[in-house]
């Protein structure tokens, strides 16, 4: 069930030239109940127009580096964006109304699926973040396979990279493959990828019978990614999306694409 809190930002860093990792206690000292994969929204005025912006929980319960269980979200800058005027400039103590938690972009229990393609642009791999021991126990459960492929201009936008690579090589059956769409880097690793996730899409073979997709981030990207797994057969339930896309201000202007 949804409900009604402030959030107080505790500590922030930049873990890429425009994306703000926020980690977030309630004001009212309780702690969060959501499932993996669900988004908050924030709720603020600007320039007299009440708005709210949705944010994927990024955070997973064992996290070493977060062992107070501070909410976590990656918070990508939009140039003339509204939530990003405040959000980029938000220091430590302040505060900011919030709801949630929303939404069903969340792992099913009783899919039966050999594999699971996880595709992600920019900060819509946090959802999968926030998944990462759900999909530890069901690896270890009934062995199912995990490919994540995350596209990302450069290496500096590989958002939480290095915890995605280390959990690949502590779990087998998950596999990460960085996909890099304008430099790749010097250091070539094996999983790499060059071009757009929906491009590379196609090497991953995707079977009808045997992949459930989630598909989160840049709305072109979940819509290009979205035609080839109808097109591969996929059946549209096992096509799982999240689009992050700002609802069109009360005067209507056009709702935003951040990647
Ligand atoms: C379910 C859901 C979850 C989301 N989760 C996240 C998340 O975890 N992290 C995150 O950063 N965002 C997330 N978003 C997107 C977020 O809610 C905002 O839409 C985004 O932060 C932009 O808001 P803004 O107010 O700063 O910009 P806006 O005021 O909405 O947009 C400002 C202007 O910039 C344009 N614009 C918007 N995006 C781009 C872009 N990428 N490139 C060029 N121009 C653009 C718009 O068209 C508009 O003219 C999510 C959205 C949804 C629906």
């Amino acid at each position: 069930m949804s409900e009604h809190f402030d959030l107080v930002l505790a500590q922030s860093r930049m873990i890429a030239p425009t994306v703000r990792h926020m980690a977030f206690s309630r004001g009212d000292g309780a702690s969060l109940r959501f499932v993996p994969g669900q988004f908050l929204q924030i709720h603020f005025e600007h320039d007299g127009k009440a708005l709210r912006r949705s944010y994927s929980v990024a955070t997973y319960p064992g996290d070493v580096q977060n062992p107070d269980g501070l909410i976590e979200m990656a918070v990508s800058y939009v140039e003339g964006g509204a939530a990003t005027r405040l959000l980029s400039a938000m220091q430590s103590g302040e505060r900011i109304d919030a709801s949630g938690p929303y939404g069903r972009f969340v792992l099913h229990e009783n899919d039966a699926n050999r594999r699971y393609l996880l595709i992600a642009t920019g900060t819509g791999v946090t959802p999968y973040r926030a998944m990462l021991p759900e999909l530890e126990r069901v690896i270890a459960a009934r062995g199912v396979e995990v490919l994540l492929l995350f596209g990302a201009r450069t290496q500096a936008e590989l958002l939480y990279g290095e915890e995605f690579t280390a959990f690949a090589a502590r779990v087998p059956g998950f596999r990460f493959l960085p996909c890099f769409s304008r430099e790749r880097p010097a250091r070539d690793r094996a999983d790499d990828r060059s071009g757009y996730v929906q491009s590379v899409l196609a090497t991953l073979s995707p079977n009808a019978t045997e992949d459930i997709a989630y598909l989160c981030g840049n709305p072109n990207m979940v819509d290009a990614c979205f035609a080839a797994l109808k097109d591969a057969g996929l059946a549209i339930p096992n096509i799982r999306r999240e689009k992050y896309i700002s609802p069109p201000d009360p005067k209507g202007r056009a709702a935003a694409n951040p990647e």
